[in-house]
This record gives structure tokens, C-alpha cells and sequence, in this order.
């Protein structure tokens, strides 16, 4: 913790992961401090998982860009880092005259934006499409690249690549204070202090903060937040594309979408709210999204609700990423990437690569850079317990602990032993999927702390988080 660092990252998100990974490809000295106990454990995870074209984004503006970019860039790579991804497409429904009419001006949006693909479909073919979808729709916009995409997979694989490659990871390390000593900056968190020459500001809903601490007043997050609820698996043949709402100038509106896991999510809201922890699903909430979740596919209302979430989005007093490179101080702010920095988080960290360059920071090129693959957890390749190879090398591969999700007592082993490992319930959920199935861990909570604990060698207490 006391040798000097090229670069500390500030902040573990999808933002900063994406970032540390980038920067791993260069012969740099790498730190990423992050505030919570994992990678990817704030809005990161909490999210609707979609990965954009940037059909609707607001052209010219640096997030356009950069989404239309990020698709691309996560798309390819997701093949390659076993990142669940499942391309179906989405139709955007237009439910009344004022919503058809609009339907032009989307699609020549998408056009300035750069994706071409938009495609007007008639109700005909839209309920040919999606027969369950409730009666009324009028017309849609295809947009055959929408994809689905694993938020808890990606932020870990940008994090395990950037620390296989020999960055330096410190959890439960908030930056609260820095000096600068000309040469390096001292960055104090409560794990000690950290020496590095530049600094990335990735910190998500505290980005304005840490901003704050260097000096500047750019921008203020206020956090949206988003509610969101899931529905059991029973509900996944209900629909075959990511259905869309009309989007508003504030959001993209309430959709309802297939899960990599194969469960549907329907949301989000959006609702400003002044403090940055309010994860709280409300009662208003909840009910306003289930009515719109039924009069958009009145048969969701048969389907059990598996679980609900909530995110928060980091929104500013602007229309636009708050991007900014600071040379002289060799600091760089990442703020303002409010809705959609799952998709975009590649391209942020070509964008931040580059601006670190001209600002004068030296790049490399490493030759023995190894990229990593992770454990599938999708539905749209197949699983450890139904893969001979994996069953035949280890038969703890063919052994199911939580039945709900079809985890074996191997994958938990090996979240437990991973490069970034479990060291959480909520960890364990997020690498594996155990826990997260129709009983919510009711019926395997207890196996699979105990395994995590052997394999971990952590205590139960330890990973309940309560007294022993
Ligand atoms: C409801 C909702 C739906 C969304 N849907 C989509 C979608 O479908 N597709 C899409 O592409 N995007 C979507 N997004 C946006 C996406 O989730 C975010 O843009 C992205 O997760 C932001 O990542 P981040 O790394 O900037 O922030 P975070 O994930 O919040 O990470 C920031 C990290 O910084 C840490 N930190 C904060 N302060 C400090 C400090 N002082 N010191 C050290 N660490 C610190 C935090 O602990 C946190 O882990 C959605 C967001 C929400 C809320």
C-alpha cells in the first residue's frame, strides 16, 4: 500500500472495472480502490441489464457516442470473457395516436445517432410477434440489436482480468481525503494510504464528492431511483423481445424484458430522491409498476413475483456524462453516467485510455496481457450440471446445492477460490446465482453458507455478517 501507482481508480463499478481493465493492457502499476466489500455491489448491480444501442440517445452528446460504442465493444468481448449476452431484439410499442406519431422522430433519432437498423412493424406483425401483449397496441419500432446482458458477470470480469493482469484491488477502501505531494497524490482511506501519480474519479453516486475533494464544483449527483421487480421463470414464455415503452425527455419509461436468467424484469421508475442509500422499494412504487406491467401483458398478473430491487441512477444537473481530464493535477473525474454505463463502460474506458495519453501519461503495450473467461452463469450456454466434461472431471459439478438455480456444490467452490472471490452471501448470489431462484434461498441458505465457509475459510458468522 505504500509503493507509488501509475493510476488509482476510485470506485469498483462496471465504470471503474471497465477502466482498471483497460489501463491492465499497458504496462502500468494499477490500484482501484473501492468503498464497499466487492466489485460491481453498487448500482452496477442493480440495474435493468440492457445492453443499448444508443437508438435513443441524444445525438452529438459525448454518452451517444460512447453507448453506441460500449454496444459494440461488449458484445464482442462478451463472447470471448463468457459474459452472458442474448441478442433478442426489441419492439418499442406504441400505445396511443400521440405515441405513433412520435414514432418517426425515434427512429430518425436512431438514424443521427448512427444505428440504421430501426424498423417500423404494423400490429399485425407486432401481435404476430408477441401474442401475449395486451390489446390496443397500435404500431412498433423493431430495434433488432437491443440485447440482454448479465450485470453482475460483467463488472467481475473487467475486475478479474484488470487483477490477473497484476492490478492491485483494495475492498472496503473509500477514498476520504487526498494531498497532493507534487510528484504523487496521497490518497488516505481507512485500509491506510495509497500513493499514486494519477487519479481516475469512478466513484458512481460519489463521484460528485470525490470530485469536491479535487477541487472542483461540476456537478451535483441527485439520485434517481429505479424500482424494478422480477417474475418467477414460469413467466419467461410470455414474451420473445425486450418490450419498450415510448421513452419521456426524464427516462426511457417502464419496460418489461427477459432476464439472462431467463426470468422477466418490469421496470424501471423514476423518481428523484435526495439521499444516496435510498435502496428501498416502496409500496406506491411497486403497485404503480405491477398496473403497468399488467396493462402492457395483462397475463403477468398470474405470475409469482420472484423478487424486487432497486437502483440508483447517478443523474446531474446536466444532459450529459461528466467526463472531465485535469492534466495538471493528473486527475481524471468519470461522473454523471446515470443510465446507461453498463452498455457504455468499455467505450468510458477507451475514452479515459486516450485522454489519459494527451494528457501526457505514457502507454506501453504489454505482450503477456491474459484474458480471462468466467463461469457461465446463463441460461443461453450450457450450465455446469448439465456438462459431461465438467461432471466426469469433477463430479461436485453434477451435485445441485440450490435446485431453484441449479448450482453445484463445484461452482460455489470456486466462487469461493476465484481471483476476486466470494466473500459474501450477496457475493456468492451475484458470481453463481445461488440463492437468487423462487425461494430465495428458503431451502439452501444453509448448505451453501456452510460450503462458501469451508471453501472460503471464513466463518459462518463471518459471512452472515453477524456475531459469533
Ligand atoms: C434502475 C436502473 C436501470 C438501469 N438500466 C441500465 C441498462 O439497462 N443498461 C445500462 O447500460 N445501464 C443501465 N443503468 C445504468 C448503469 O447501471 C450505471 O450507469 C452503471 O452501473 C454505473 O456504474 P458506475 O461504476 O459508474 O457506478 P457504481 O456501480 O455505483 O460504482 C461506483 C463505485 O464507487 C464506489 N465508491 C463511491 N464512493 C467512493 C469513494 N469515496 N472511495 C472508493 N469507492 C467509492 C461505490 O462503492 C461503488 O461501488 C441503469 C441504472 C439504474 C439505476
Amino acid at each position: 500500500m505504500t509503493d507509488a501507482f501509475d493510476v488509482a481508480i476510485v470506485g469498483a463499478g462496471v465504470v471503474g472495472a471497465a477502466i482498471a481493465r483497460e489501463l491492465a493492457r499497458w504496462r502500468l502499476r494499477i490500484v482501484v480502490l473501492e468503498a464497499g466489500g466487492d466489485v460491481g455491489a453498487g448500482t452496477s448491480k442493480a440495474n435493468t441489464a440492457i445492453l443499448h444501442t444508443g437508438f435513443d440517445a441524444k445525438p452529438g452528446t459525448l454518452e451517444s457516442a460512447l453507448v453506441r460504442r460500449g454496444h459494440d465493444l461488449l458484445a464482442r468481448h462478451a463472447g470471448d470473457a463468457g459474459i452472458p449476452v442474448e441478442r433478442l431484439g426489441a419492439l418499442l410499442v406504441a400505445w396511443t395516436e400521440d405515441e405513433r406519431a412520435g414514432l418517426p422522430g425515434i427512429a430518425a433519432r436512431a438514424n443521427a445517432n448512427g444505428y440504421t437498423a430501426v424498423r417500423d412493424v404494423d400490429a399485425a406483425e407486432l401481435y404476430g410477434r408477441e401474442p401475449a401483449l395486451a390489446p390496443g397496441a397500435l404500431a412498433a419500432l423493431e430495434i433488432p440489436d437491443e440485447s440482454i446482458v448479465c450485470p453482475f458477470t460483467t463488472p467481475l470480469a473487467f475486475a478479474t482480468e484488470a487483477v490477473v493482469n497484476g492490478a492491485t484491488l483494495v475492498l472496503e477502501a473509500p477514498l476520504t481525503a487526498y494531498i497532493s505531494t507534487g510528484e504523487a497524490h496521497v490518497l488516505r482511506t481507512p485500509r491506510g494510504d495509497v500513493r499514486s501519480r494519477w487519479v481516475v474519479n469512478a466513484a458512481g453516486l460519489g463521484a460528485d464528492d470525490v470530485d469536491r475533494m479535487f477541487g472542483h464544483a461540476r456537478f451535483t449527483v441527485t439520485p434517481r431511483r429505479g424500482e424494478l421487480v422480477v417474475f418467477d421463470k414460469l413467466a419467461r414464455p410470455l414474451l420473445r423481445h425486450i418490450l419498450l415503452a415510448v421513452p419521456t425527455a426524464r427516462t426511457k419509461g417502464v419496460l418489461v424484458s427477459p432476464t439472462v436468467f431467463s426470468n422477466v424484469l418490469l421496470g424501471p421508475t423514476a423518481e428523484d430522491v435526495p439521499d444516496k442509500s435510498a435502496t428501498e422499494s416502496t409500496r406506491a412504487g411497486l403497485d404503480a409498476l405491477l398496473r403497468q406491467g399488467r396493462r402492457l401483458l395483462p397475463a403477468l398478473a398470474h405470475e409469482e413475483v420472484t423478487a424486487v430491487y432497486v437502483g440508483l441512477r447517478a443523474a446531474t444537473e446536466h444532459g450529459d456524462y461528466q467526463i472531465h481530464f485535469d492534466g495538471t493535477q493528473r486527475y481524471v473525474c468519470v461522473g454523471g453516467i446515470r443510465s446507461t454505463g453498463l452498455t457504455a463502460s468499455m467505450a468510458i474506458a477507451e475514452h479515459v485510455r486516450d485522454g489519459l495519453r494527451d494528457a501526457g501519461l505514457a502507454l506501453e503495450p504489454r505482450d503477456d496481457f491474459r484474458p480471462v473467461r468466467m463461469p457461465a452463469i446463463g441460461e443461453a450456454t450450457p450450465r455446469p450440471y448439465c456438462s459431461p466434461e465438467l461432471i466426469a472431471a469433477d463430479p461436485d459439478y453434477g451435485r445441485i446445492v440450490c435446485h431453484c438455480e441449479r448450482v453445484t456444490r463445484r461452482e460455489i467452490v470456486d466462487a469461493a477460490r476465484a481471483p476476486i472471490p466470494a466473500r459474501s452471501l450477496d457475493g456468492l448470489r451475484r458470481r453463481t446465482r445461488a440463492l437468487l431462484g423462487r425461494c430465495q434461498g428458503f431451502y439452501c441458505t444453509a448448505t451453501v453458507t456452510r460450503l462458501l465457509a469451508e471453501a472460503s475459510g471464513r466463518t459462518v458468522a463471518e459471512l452472515l455478517g453477524v456475531d459469533e
